[in-house]
């Protein structure tokens, strides 16, 4: 068993339902709008769900630029976060069978705060992106009180089940 140190590079116990295509992982992060970001203060855990916005190589949010998420980043900027679309439930016959319907990231990340003007925006784009194809100009007075993080993605990994055609012994039921 690899170090409870090195979990990003643990292998998937249930190897089938591990997404090795990156496009799919892609398309996981790229359909979804919230991700839930877990952060570490020394050994006390927080976790926040924030908007994200996704290029196809680091992650973005906004926020204001205090509070307790912010605090702690800048003490640690090692985070975790993770993404989940398609949720649900597979009944079976027994209780104990039902299992979660889901497609699911998990990725490792390094957080920074971006002060690029430019990379602001287009931080802002992909986050607006998500909700509407309408493009705005954002004020100058309102972006230089608007902290931006980049998230740098050490290490992604997907996870699917349910999806497709149920099997016959399966029945999939809508959230
Ligand atoms: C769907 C969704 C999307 C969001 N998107 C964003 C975003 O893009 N950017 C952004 O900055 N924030 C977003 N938020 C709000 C975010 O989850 C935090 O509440 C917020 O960022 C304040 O975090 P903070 O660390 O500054 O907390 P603080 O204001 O410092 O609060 C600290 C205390 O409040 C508690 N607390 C903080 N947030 C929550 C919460 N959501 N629910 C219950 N208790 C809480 C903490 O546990 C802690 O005890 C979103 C929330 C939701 C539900």
């Amino acid at each position: 068993m690899t170090s409870l140190a090195d979990i990003p590079s643990r292998p998937m116990r249930r190897r089938s339902r591990e997404i090795t295509d990156r496009a799919e992982i892609d398309a996981i992060v790229g359909a979804d709008r919230v991700m839930h970001l877990a952060l570490a203060s020394n050994d006390v855990p927080f976790l926040v769900p924030v908007f994200y916005g996704y290029d196809g190589t680091s992650l973005y949010f906004h926020s204001a630029s205090a509070g307790t998420k912010i605090a702690i980043l800048k003490e640690n900027n090692r985070v975790c976060f993770e993404i989940s679309v398609d949720q649900g439930v597979v009944v079976a016959e027994e209780p104990c069978d039902f299992e979660a319907r889901h497609r699911t990231v998990i990725g490792f990340g390094r957080a920074s705060f971006v002060t690029d003007e430019a990379e602001k925006v287009r931080a802002l784009d992909l986050i607006v992106k998500k909700f509407t194809d309408t493009r705005f100009d954002y004020p100058k007075g309102k972006l230089s009180i608007t902290t931006v993080v980049r998230i740098d993605i050490d290490g992604i990994k997907g996870k699917s089940y349910g999806i497709g055609e149920p099997r016959p012994e399966e029945t999939v039921e809508e959230e």
